[in-house]
C-alpha cells in the first residue's frame, strides 16, 4: 500500500544571508511536525525554496558595486543580483542543515530560475483568462526613493512630527474660509474643499466655490460625511493625492485628477512656482510664500502617522499609474469562506486574516518597476498599446528577449511591438507555494498532495503570505491552499523587547551554537512558550536544554551498560515485576499525552511532558528502584530479565518521543545503543504506541506505585537525618493501611535495596489511607 502524503508548505525565505532566531523558531516547529508525521507512517513532502526576487537585493547590489540599477543593461544587473543571491542561499542552506531540518533537498527551487518564472507566468495567464487581472490607471502607493509601485502590504505607518498649516481661501461668492492641511505643497493639486454636512458652522458653504491661493484654480466646496469637524478648522482641501482618504473622496465625488508629483518625488511643471522641487523643499517654499502674502493664520506642530515604505521608511506618495492589478476585492467573500475552512493554530490568528481581507480598499498592484523579478509575459502594440499576452506553451518568456506570438496587432494591424519592462511583485511568486510544493503543474502526484496539509508561518506575514496564498489558490484552483495554518509568534530579545540589532538584545544563531549543542537551541524553540505566542530568547532556556541533554545521555548510558546491545526479543519475559509495570504504565500515559499534544501542535507541552517523565519519573525513581536487580541478580533471573526488557522498552520509547524535537541527540544515542547492530535511523522508526500489559497489570501497577512512593518518603527521611543514601541502615519502617501492606509484599526486596536497609518493618496504620515511611538507625 502506498503511504499517505503529508505535505508541508515550507516558507521560502528571502536570501538575506542570515538565518536568525525567528527562522529557528519557525523551522523547528514544522521540522518537528515533519518528523512526527514521518514516524507515523506518512510520506512527508518537505521541499525548500528560496524567494529570491525583490527590492532589498537590488539595493544591496547597488550598494556593493556603487551603481544605480539603470546604469547597467538589465541582464548585467540581473547577473550581479543572481550571484549575490546564490552566495546567501548557500549560507542559509547550511544553517538549515545545521539545525537538523529534515528537508527533501531534491525538491529545492529558486524563484529566480526560469523554471519558476514559468509557474508565476502561467498563474498570471490563468487568472487573466478568468477575468481577474486588469491593466488600469489607478492610484498606487509609490516609493519615491525606490521609484516603484508597492502594495498595501508593503506600507507601514510611522509616527512623525509634522505641521498643520491654517490657510485662508477666498470664496468666489465673496468672503473667505480657513482650511487646515498637513500637505500645503499640494495646493496646486487641490481639486475641492470639503466640510462635514452635519457641521452647523459651514453648512451654508456647500455649493459655493473657493479660490486656491497662489495657484488661483476655482474649486467646489462639497459636503463629505467623513470630514472630521474636530480636525483643524473642520474645513479641509482634497488634493490628488495627499493620502488614501483623498483617493476615496475623489472617486466618490467624481473629482478631476491633477498629477503634480513625479516618480522621483519632484514636483512637475503643473506645480507652478514649486516645479522642480522635492516634496520637502516645496513644503518649505509654499509656507514661506503664503506667509509673505499674509495667507497663513497659524502653524501647529503635530505628531501624526505617516505611511512609509516598509523597506526604506520613505514616506509614500500616491501617484496615478498604469499598472497591472489583481481583482482581490472581488475575491474577498471567497477568501473569507476559505479562511473558515482552514484550521488556524492558534485559532485567534484567523481574525488577523479576516480583518486584513475586509480592510482592503484597493486592488492588488502586481507590477513593479524593477529589474530583478519575474518578467510579465506581455508585449504592447507600438501604435495602439493593446497588450499581447504570451501563449501558455511558450512560457517561460522574457518579453525583452523574445517576440510576441502574433505578427500583427489584432486591433490595428501594426507589426511593431514593445516589451513590458516591468516585473511582477515578488508575492506573485511566493503566493503560489502551496501548488508548487504539491508539484504543480508537472508532477503526476500534485493533485494528491494538494491542498497542502500544513502551512507554517509567522504572525507578521499573515496579511501578506497567508492572504495572497488564499487569494491566488482560490482564484486559480477554486480550492483552499492549505488545511492547517500553524502560526508562530515573534522572537523577543534577551530583555523581553522586540529583538533588534539596535537594542543590543540581539543574539545570532552562531553565537548560540558556538556555546551549546544545536539540540539545546531547538529545545529553547520548543519549550520557550505556547505555540503562537511571542517567544523571548533566554540563555537559561538553552542552558536548561543542554542540561536535559546531559541527563538524557547519562540515563541512556546507564541503561546501555546493562543492556549490552541486547534486543527486546532476547529479553522477553512472561512475568513483569510490579515496579516495571508501574513505569510502563507511566510511559504509556506519556505516549498518549505527547501524541495528542503533537497532533495539536502544542510543542512546549509535549516536550515538557517527556522531560518530566524522563527526569522526574524515570531517572529520579525508576532507575534508583531497579539498580539492585540489575547489579545483583543473575542474567537468567526473570526479575532481572523483566528489568532489562522494561529498561529497553522505556529508553527506546523515550528516544522516539524526543526524536522530532532533538534529532541529533536521539539518533546518536539510538545508534550507540544498537552496539554495532545494523539499525535504520530512529527518524524512520515507527512512532511509539502504548505497550500491552498483562491482565493483572492494574494490581501490579498499584503495588509498584506504592513501593515507589514509600522509597521516596524513606529517602527524604534519610536525607533529612543527614545520612547519605548509600549508607547502610538497619531498618526501614513502613506504616500503612492493611490493604496497602498486602500490596507491598512483592516489593519488599526493592524497598530494602533502594534504601540500603537490612530489614523492612511493616506497621499497620489505623487509617487505611495513611502512608508513612522512615529509616531507623
Ligand atoms: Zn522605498
Ligand atoms: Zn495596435
Amino acid at each position: 500500500m502506498k503511504r499517505p502524503i503529508y505535505s508541508i508548505d515550507t516558507p521560502p525565505p528571502y536570501p538575506s544571508g542570515e538565518f536568525h532566531l525567528g527562522n529557528v523558531l519557525n523551522w523547528s516547529y514544522f521540522d518537528a511536525v515533519a518528523r512526527f508525521k514521518r514516524m507515523q507512517g506518512y510520506n512527508v513532502l518537505f521541499p525548500q525554496g528560496w524567494d529570491c526576487h525583490g527590492l532589498p537585493t537590488e539595493c544591496e547590489v547597488e550598494k556593493q558595486h556603487g551603481i544605480r540599477k539603470r546604469d547597467l543593461p538589465p541582464d548585467e544587473f540581473r547577473k550581479l543580483a543572481i550571484k549575490w543571491t546564490e552566495k546567501y542561499i548557500n549560507i542559509m542552506k547550511k544553517a538549515i542543515i545545521r539545525l537538523g531540518c529534515s528537508i527533501d533537498w531534491s525538491l529545492e527551487y529558486r524563484t529566480m530560475d526560469p523554471s519558476y518564472w514559468y509557474r508565476t507566468q502561467l498563474s498570471f495567464l490563468i487568472m487573466k483568462d478568468k477575468g481577474l487581472i486588469y491593466r488600469g490607471k489607478h492610484p498606487v502607493n509609490w516609493c519615491i526613493r525606490c521609484e516603484t509601485a508597492i502594495s498595501d502590504a508593503e506600507v507601514e505607518y510611522k509616527r512623525e512630527k509634522g505641521i498643520l498649516v491654517y490657510i485662508r481661501f477666498q470664496l468666489e461668492e465673496g468672503g473667505e474660509v480657513e482650511i487646515a492641511t498637513t500637505r500645503p505643497e499640494l495646493l496646486p493639486a487641490c481639486v475641492a474643499v470639503a466640510v462635514n454636512p452635519a457641521d452647523e458652522r459651514y453648512r451654508d458653504l456647500i455649493g459655493k466655490h473657493a479660490i486656491v491661493p497662489i495657484f488661483n484654480q476655482i474649486v467646489s466646496i462639497i459636503g463629505e460625511r467623513e470630514v472630521d469637524p474636530g480636525f483643524g478648522t473642520g474645513v479641509v482641501m482634497i488634493c490628488t493625492y495627499g493620502d488614501k482618504v483623498d483617493v476615496r473622496w475623489v472617486a466618490r465625488h467624481k473629482l478631476p485628477i491633477v498629477e503634480i508629483v513625479g516618480e522621483d518625488g519632484r514636483l512637475n511643471g503643473r506645480a507652478g512656482i514649486l516645479a522642480g522641487l522635492t516634496i520637502r523643499e516645496a513644503r518649505d517654499k509654499i509656507v514661506e510664500e503664503l506667509r509673505k502674502r499674509g495667507l497663513v493664520t497659524k502653524i501647529e506642530k503635530i505628531e501624526h502617522d505617516v505611511a512609509v515604505h516598509d523597506r526604506c521608511k520613505t514616506p509614500i506618495e500616491i501617484l496615478v499609474k498604469e499598472q497591472w492589478f489583481v481583482k482581490v476585492r472581488a475575491l474577498t467573500n471567497r477568501v473569507l469562506e476559505a479562511a473558515d475552512r482552514i484550521r488556524w493554530v492558534p485559532p485567534h490568528m484567523k481574525h488577523r486574516l479576516i480583518n486584513w481581507a475586509k480592510s482592503l480598499d484597493w486592488d492588488w498592484v502586481i507590477s513593479r518597476q524593477r529589474i530583478f523579478g519575474t518578467p510579465i509575459p506581455v508585449w504592447y502594440c507600438k501604435n495602439c498599446k493593446t497588450p499581447i499576452f504570451a501563449r501558455r506553451e511558450d512560457l517561460p518568456v522574457d518579453p525583452k528577449k523574445s517576440m510576441p506570438p502574433v505578427k500583427r496587432c489584432p486591433k490595428c494591424g501594426t507589426s511593431e511591438f514593445e516589451p513590458e519592462e516591468d516585473t511582477f511583485d515578488t508575492w506573485m511568486d511566493s503566493s503560489l507555494t502551496c501548488a508548487v510544493h504539491a508539484g504543480w503543474p508537472e508532477k503526476e502526484y500534485w493533485r494528491r498532495a494538494f491542498p497542502i496539509d500544513l502551512h507554517p508561518s509567522g504572525s507578521d506575514i499573515i496579511r501578506t503570505w497567508a492572504y495572497y496564498l488564499i487569494v491566488r489558490h482560490v482564484a486559480i484552483f477554486d480550492e483552499i491552499p492549505f488545511k492547517i495554518a500553524l502560526i508562530n509568534g515573534m522572537v523577543l530579545g534577551t530583555d523581553g523587547r522586540k529583538m533588534s540589532k539596535h537594542l543590543r538584545n540581539y543574539v545570532t544563531v552562531d553565537e548560540v551554537v558556538s556555546k551549546y549543542p544545536v539540540d539545546a537551541l531547538r529545545y529553547w524553540a520548543f519549550a520557550g512558550g505556547a505555540t503562537g505566542s511571542d517567544i523571548p530568547f533566554r540563555w537559561k532556556d538553552v542552558e536548561h536544554g543542554a542540561k536535559f541533554l546531559r541527563k538524557l545521555y547519562n540515563a541512556m548510558y546507564f541503561a546501555s551498560l546493562h543492556l549490552n546491545g541486547k534486543t527486546p526479543e532476547e529479553l522477553l519475559v512472561k512475568d513483569l515485576h510490579p515496579i516495571d509495570v508501574w513505569i510502563l504504565q507511566e510511559m504509556n500515559h506519556t505516549i498518549e499525552k505527547v501524541t495528542k499534544y503533537l497532533e495539536d501542535f502544542a510543542f512546549n507541552e509535549a516536550l515538557v511532558c517527556i522531560e518530566k517523565f524522563v527526569w522526574h519519573v524515570f531517572c529520579d525513581h525508576y532507575i534508583e528502584a531497579v539498580k539492585h536487580r540489575l547489579y545483583r541478580l543473575d542474567d537468567t533471573d526473570p526479575r532481572k530479565k523483566s528489568a532489562l526488557w522494561t529498561l529497553h522498552t522505556v529508553c527506546d520509547t523515550v528516544l522516539k518521543l524526543l526524536a522530532p524535537f532533538l534529532p541529533h541527540t536521539t539518533e546518536e544515542i539510538y545508534m550507540s545503543m544498537a552496539e554495532g547492530r545494523e539499525v535504520p535511523s530512529i527518524h524512520i522508526a515507527r512512532w511509539p504506541k502504548p505497550v500491552e500489559l498483562p491482565g493483572d497489570a492494574a494490581a501490579k501497577e498499584a503495588s509498584g506505585r506504592l513501593a515507589i512512593e514509600i522509597i521516596a518518603k524513606a529517602r527524604r527521611d534519610k536525607a533529612s537525618k543527614g545520612i547519605a543514601l548509600p549508607t547502610p541502615v538497619p531498618v526501614v519502617v513502613v506504616e500503612a493501611g492493611k490493604e496497602r501492606i498486602k500490596l507491598l509484599e512483592p516489593c519488599i526486596e526493592d524497598i530494602k535495596a533502594a534504601l540500603h536497609a537490612s530489614d523492612v518493618k511493616l506497621v499497620e496504620a489505623a487509617e487505611e489511607s495513611e502512608v508513612r515511611a522512615w529509616v531507623e538507625t
